[in-house]
């Protein structure tokens, strides 16, 4: 059997989503998750995460990164402007991911593009509570971080890729556990509140607007900001309204167990 096939409930949800990638259609609306893959070992392990496994897979990256940069052959100053630049590096590709990768057209009679879209990020958008699947599954996150420290290697040498990797993982560390957070808790303090609000935004209003989310640097600098107090009250309210009908229907299904 193939490992990767889908799931009927997979196949009958993209067939019925039109595409849109927004805030949760109707169909979708009470649901916590749903299972993608058939297969135990592609579900369990490659296509879901526990949110802290990501420190897990690139703690030793980020510290042994930071090691370097401090006593590596490069010296200290460099070696931490190298790290920091790492970090930069990461806020870019999260950003540039997330806008020009992840959030593409497609025609709602078009179910292989749907399919793709919906793994890539529609199941986010349809599911963003979802605690298995926020933050990036090994499938994702592992052909991604052999892809760019590939590609720092071939540019600058082991030990400059390695500090440059360490700072890159240590941005998406951030990023990962932030949009975590985002979805799962109700900040006090502004920095975070600011991150939390202008995600809803991009989740319940408008989602060309704040594709950034460990920072709003790059949507400021090339226009993707979008941000009004009654804009933000109305994506507040509509995570809430959400939260509420999960937990009712959440309610109902433990009622007839
Ligand atoms: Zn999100
Ligand atoms: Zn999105």
């Amino acid at each position: 059997m193939n490992p990767f096939a889908y799931t009927d409930e997979l196949i009958e949800t993209v067939k019925a989503w039109d595409g849109t990638i927004g805030a949760p259609s109707a169909r979708n609306r009470k649901t916590e998750r749903m299972r993608v893959f058939k297969n135990n070992f592609v579900e369990d392990v490659l296509a879901t995460s526990r949110w802290w496994l990501p420190g897990v897979w690139f703690g030793g990256f980020i510290a042994y990164g930071f090691y370097l940069a401090v006593v590596g052959d490069m010296g200290m100053a460099k070696g931490l402007g190298l790290y920091g630049a790492g970090i930069l590096g990461w806020t870019f590709i999260e950003y540039a991911l997330h806008r020009w990768a992840f959030h593409f057209h497609v025609e709602p009679d078009d179910f292989d593009a749907k399919m793709r879209l919906f793994l890539l990020h529609g199941y986010h958008h349809e599911f963003p509570n979802d605690k298995l699947r926020l933050v990036a599954p090994p499938m994702l996150s592992w052909p991604l971080a052999v892809i760019i420290l590939g590609t720092y290697t071939l540019i600058g040498g082991l030990e400059p890729a390695l500090i440059l990797f360490g700072g890159t993982t240590c941005g998406y560390l951030f990023y990962d556990w932030t949009h975590y957070g985002t979805h799962h808790f109700r900040p006090k303090d502004p920095v975070f509140k600011l991150i939390r609000r202008s995600h809803m935004i991009h989740h319940y209003k408008l989602f060309q607007l704040n594709m950034g989310i460990s920072t709003p640097l790059w949507d400021w600098i090339l226009g993707s900001w979008g941000w009004s107090q009654d804009a933000v009250k109305e994506a507040l309210a509509e995570d809430r309204k959400l939260a509420k009908e999960r937990a009712a229907q959440q309610a109902l299904t433990t009622d007839r167990e």
